[in-house]
């Protein structure tokens, strides 16, 4: 199936490809004007749906209700440090197989998944050792 995207949403995907992470509807409302590319609230929001049902647009919603939208990326998961916020990107994916186990078992077609891991880093870990010894 071949589908045909607007001028707005090919031009929202691009912008989110370049941004690199997760940004609100009014983000990107804003960015576009910055950029001479204006487009109503209204026309972004459409358009970001439309993105999000092919597969191409992920969207994460915080505990605040505000809903953040970036690009689909590679199958890449990381390592948060709570406490300095390096993220440490891992190889593997735990869940690959996972996802195509689902797929077959539930006749569901899965875009994408998300996984995180959140913790202390080995460098946090060694500071907060000599903090307590002191
Ligand atoms: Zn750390
Ligand atoms: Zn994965």
């Amino acid at each position: 199936m071949k589908l045909q995207r607007t001028r707005s949403q090919e031009r929202i995907l691009n912008l989110l490809k370049s941004l690199n992470r997760a940004v609100s509807a009014q983000d990107i409302y804003v960015e576009l004007r910055n950029r001479e590319q204006s487009m109503g609230l209204a026309t972004v929001y459409r358009a970001l749906e439309a993105l999000k049902l092919e597969g191409v647009v992920q969207v994460r919603t915080l505990a605040s209700g505000e809903s953040l939208y970036s690009s689909v990326q590679r199958d890449q998961h990381h390592l948060t440090c709570l406490n300095c916020g390096a993220s440490i990107a891992i190889d593997e994916c735990p869940v690959h197989q996972l996802e195509s186990e689902l797929q077959d078992s539930h006749q569901f077609r899965i875009y994408y998944h998300t996984l995180e891991f959140f913790g202390i880093c080995d460098r946090c870990s060694v500071v907060t050792t000599t903090d307590e010894a002191e």
